[in-house]
């Protein structure tokens, strides 16, 4: 009755850690051994990993796939930006700097 409510289809259950399909109803990946399969929390369903929300009562996982990946994108878009300002301000002083030398010279 609980294999009805998972999305398997006939292509089976996808592994999150290696993208390898595993067929049937196995509770962990065939090829690297990691859970397919996490508890929710809320109300102890088994929730394939892959999904975000528990699909009997709606809760939202913890450590889902897509906010980790949205916390990635966060986290690296915020480097890049830091980055590029530190990077413009070595490149105000090195004009700064430059404008200087030539205005001496004069
Ligand atoms: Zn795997
Ligand atoms: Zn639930």
């Amino acid at each position: 009755m609980a294999s009805k409510n998972l999305v398997q289809g006939e292509k089976g259950l996808l592994c999150l850690k290696c993208s390898h399909l595993n067929p049937g109803n196995l509770n962990e990946c065939e090829y690297c051994k990691s859970p397919l399969f996490i508890k929710c929390k809320k109300c102890g369903a088994k929730v394939q990993r892959v999904l975000s929300q528990c699909q009997k009562c709606g809760h939202r996982m913890h450590k889902s796939f897509f906010d980790k990946i949205e916390r990635k994108m966060f986290a690296r878009s915020r480097k890049v930006t830091l980055g590029q300002f530190g990077l413009l301000i070595i490149l105000a002083i090195f004009v700064y700097q430059a404008i200087k030398m030539v205005s001496d010279k004069l």
